[in-house]
């Protein structure tokens, strides 16, 4: 079956494509099943020398792999030029891990005791189209340091950066096999990869209701799962922090990417005494929010990834909106920077909308910030603004969720964990423990005589 990419901001087609069957796939995990047995003997100076010349390579096509991502995700340039280093960051970090890939030796009586971190198998790793690059990077480096091999499915929507990325793998010298990349449907390829008993693992980024299908398919082989499902995450603003900066990054900490980020700061929680204070300061700085050509480098934001999209993220703007900015006319599925103050109760305060809209809710005090921030489902990041360091630490360690940032919005950086609770994940991706989730702990005891 053919697939026609489309460009979200001219809605042109981009390039078509052969989507992969069942028996495509079914090759594909052939192939990395049989490179497994090559990969993980290779020295692990070898393997991490291997991983820093994909990391070369990736940078040296730093603004070819940025262009792609304009055009196939309408993501803006300067995102992902972040995006594609992001790739070659994180290779560059676990390039490192397998001559650091450490047991134990645990005293025991009559001989001695060792651990082995030994990898899994051939790891299937489901991508989706908010973060094409990064995505797909936090799975295969990891599990290419650990010594497994990778199929990856990119979304059908944003495919073009993560055929790429295969492609440069093989052009750094990564056996053929060790990473292959799967373009196809979810239910099609995704599905492949949780039914197939060579696939020992599955790492998965997208919707709840679609991780929650993966995680009990995978219950019937005891697969691995890693989930990075949704999020609702909270900005909480207190009234004596620097409420001109926190008004001023607001919009970023939930408009970046137009919205389409589980990170999202989507729920504003603002102290009542500041409240009306703070809606004042948001209005010019999301009016300033330049909605326009991501090719452009000034703008703030580009357009959604479909008309569905855009369709999904219009139902939750009806009369609550308090204020918006704007956004292009004519082909794109543009939409602009939205500020609604719905009542209690509304779905658009439990809802994922993964758009450029953001709630704001006023709080009375510490302890019904934190009612308000954690009644959800989701728990995946958040923000705290005040001056005083007692009530970040309080606030922080109250919030029920993975990742939380004081005074600013970033959730991500490749040397520390990032996932979610409840409802936004299973397990954690980056930082200095990635590897557990892709080996097996081995004990050997051996005998003194
Ligand atoms: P999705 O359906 O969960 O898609 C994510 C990935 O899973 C895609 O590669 C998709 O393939 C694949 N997939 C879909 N059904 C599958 C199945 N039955 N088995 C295995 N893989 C499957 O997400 P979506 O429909 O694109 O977006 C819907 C909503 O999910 C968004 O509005 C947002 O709320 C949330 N979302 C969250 C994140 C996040 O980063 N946490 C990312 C994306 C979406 P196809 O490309 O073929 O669909
Ligand atoms: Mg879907």
């Amino acid at each position: 079956m053919t697939y026609d990419v489309i460009n979200p901001a001219t809605e042109k087609v981009v390039r078509s494509l052969e989507l992969a069957s069942v028996e495509d796939t079914d090759a594909a995990i052939a192939r990395a099943a049989r490179a497994f047995t090559t990969w993980r003997q290779v020295a692990p100076a070898d393997r991490g020398r291997l991983l820093r010349r994909f990391a070369d390579a990736v940078d040296a096509d730093l603004e070819n792999l940025a262009r792609i991502e304009v055009e196939n995700a309408g993501h803006t340039i300067g995102n992902a030029r972040w995006e594609a280093g992001n790739v070659r960051d994180v290779l560059t970090y676990y390039s490192a891990a397998p001559e650091r890939l450490f047991g134990r030796q645990i005293p025991v009586a009559g001989g001695i005791d060792l651990t082995f971190h030994e990898p899994l198998g051939v790891v299937g790793v489901i991508v989706p189209w908010n973060f094409p690059m990064p995505i797909a990077g936090w799975g295969f480096a990891p599990a290419l340091a650990a010594g497994n091999t990778v199929v990856l499915k990119p979304a059908e929507l944003t495919p073009l950066t993560a055929i790429r990325l295969g492609e440069l793998a093989l052009e750094a010298g990564l056996p053929p096999g060790v990473l292959e990349i799967v373009p196809g449907a979810g239910a099609v390829v995704g599905q492949r990869f949780v039914t197939h008993p060579a696939v020992r693992k599955v790492v998965f980024t997208g919707s709840t209701g679609v991780g929650k299908q993966i995680m009990a398919g995978c219950a019937d082989q005891v697969k691995r799962v890693t989930l990075e499902l949704g999020g609702k995450s909270a900005n909480i603003v207190f009234a004596d922090s620097d409420l001109a900066k926190a008004a001023a990054q607001a919009p970023a900490g939930v408009f970046d990417n137009a919205g389409q980020d589980c990170c999202a700061r989507s729920r504003i929680l603002v102290e009542r005494s500041a409240y009306e204070r703070f809606l004042e300061l948001l209005e010019p700085a999301v009016k300033g929010f330049r909605v326009g050509d991501p090719a452009d480098p000034s703008s703030d934001m580009g357009p959604l990834i479909s008309a569905r999209q855009r369709e999904r993220v219009a139902a939750y703007t009806g009369q609550d909106v308090a204020f918006a900015g704007t956004a292009p006319e004519g082909p794109g599925f543009w939409f602009p920077p939205t500020v609604i103050t719905p009542p209690p109760g509304s779905a658009a305060l439990t809802d994922e909308i993964f758009g450029p809209v953001v709630a704001v809710v006023p709080f009375e005090n510490e302890a019904d910030a934190l009612r308000i921030a954690n009644d959800s489902e989701y728990g995946l990041s958040g923000s705290i603004w005040t001056r005083d360091v007692g009530r970040a630490l309080r606030v922080g360690r109250g919030v029920e969720a993975g990742n939380l940032s004081v005074n600013s919005h970033s959730s991500v950086r490749y040397s520390t964990p990032f996932g979610g609770y409840k409802q936004s994940g299973l397990g954690r991706e980056l930082g200095p423990d990635a590897l557990d989730a892709f080996t097996e702990t081995k004990n050997i005891f051996i005998a003194e005589d």
